[in-house]
């Protein structure tokens, strides 16, 4: 059995214990209210990542996976990669209108439609991954953002952690802020705009598309996840600098996306059985991650002498400085966008105070 089938097992074990109560004391009928609907689903999952590239897009794998253990084989999904189906930046709109059931991307890509739908994927400078699920699941973030996707008929769920990303892959050193003026990066959401602020060219590429566009001159730098993921797409064959820390993405979120009605005609068990797969895939990115960055950095450098650099302080003072502006006026003017906007500042502010004598500190001083 797989990873995806122990985990779904787990799950199950866990749901069923928590919820049913003890087998002999169900009847035949009870029995056959609790699962009355055996209604099989088919649904069709669409995504922004290339098929099965590693951690972004296994994840929707592993949870179509877990989905079909833990919901008896009800529901159905099948997984496709960008391009499969529709191109990766239409994964919102072709889910929204019911192409697809259910979407796996991350918020900022749709920030052209939405602009303040970038802070629940990440905020420059903003929170870590542990902020983010607590400011989502323990902090009214997910409320919010589900109101944010209801008129697109779409529901949306936390599906995936990267961890505080690298800065990004370049051919040329960084020593000082003049060294990004005109530079042509891939850099999305918030932290693109930021970029383009500090006096370069942020391009918006969907991940597919980064190798090629780098190897011919399109960009002369690209950001991606982090060393597992960059190893993956190559970018050490023909980016020489790798730079961190990723101050535009400390701890992105990537979404699943549901559509609505499709949601709706789920029976409750099926509709939690999504939610509660979605979770554990949410921790899961993070934790494999975590695990295999480190491996594949050390790799990086020593297999493959990819030159690691920090970018300079004042270097990331003034990009800090354009980040509070713009995540500010990305909070626009209307009544949504600002309760948003106070909700993710309030909270950050707390759990930044909380985390300096916490996380940081302990980090520090081990
Ligand atoms: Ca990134």
């Amino acid at each position: 059995m797989g990873w995806g089938g122990r985990l779904a097992c787990a799950l199950t074990v866990l749901l069923v214990m928590a919820c049913a109560p003890p087998e002999q004391s169900v009847s035949g009928a009870e029995a056959g209210s609790a699962s009355a609907d055996e209604t099989v689903h088919h649904w069709k999952l669409i995504t922004t990542w290339p098929k099965n590239l590693p951690a972004l897009g296994t994840a929707p794998e592993r949870l179509a996976d877990m989905v079909d253990t833990m919901s008896r084989g009800r529901l159905k999904i099948k997984v496709y990669g960008a391009g499969e189906l529709v191109p990766a930046f239409e994964v919102f709109d072709a889910v929204s209108s019911g192409t697809a059931e259910m979407g796996h991307g991350a918020a900022y890509y749709w920030r052209g439609k939405i602009p303040i739908a970038a802070i629940f994927s990440t905020v420059p400078f903003g929170l870590t991954a542990q902020e983010m699920n607590a400011w989502l699941h323990h902090g009214g973030g997910m409320e919010l953002w589900r109101e944010l996707y209801e008129p697109f008929g779409l529901i949306p769920m936390a599906s995936g952690n990267t961890g505080v990303q690298m800065a990004g892959w370049f051919n040329r050193e960084i020593n000082s802020i003049d060294d990004i003026q005109g530079l042509k990066m891939r850099i999305p959401g918030l932290g693109g705009e930021v970029f383009q602020r500090a006096g370069g060219v942020a391009v918006a590429l969907p991940g597919g598309e980064i190798f090629t566009a780098l190897q011919t001159g399109i960009i002369d730098a690209t950001e991606w996840v982090g060393p597992y993921n960059d190893r993956a797409f190559g970018l050490h064959t023909i980016a020489k600098y790798y730079y961190y820390p990723g101050w535009h993405e400390p701890g992105a979120t990537l979404e699943a996306i549901v559509n609505t009605q499709a949601f709706e005609a789920l029976s409750p068990d099926l509709r939690r059985i999504l939610e509660v797969a979605s979770r554990a895939i949410n921790q899961d990115m993070l934790d494999e991650l975590t695990a295999k960055n480190s491996l594949a950095l050390k790799d990086l450098m020593e297999t493959h002498g990819v030159e690691l650099r920090r970018l300079p302080d004042d270097v990331i003072a003034r990009l800090k400085e354009i980040s509070r502006e713009v995540v500010a006026e990305a909070a626009g003017e209307d009544e949504l966008s600002q309760r948003i906007y106070r909700s993710f500042e309030a909270f950050r502010e707390n759990v930044v105070s909380y985390h300096e004598i916490s996380e940081k500190a302990y980090i520090n001083a081990r």
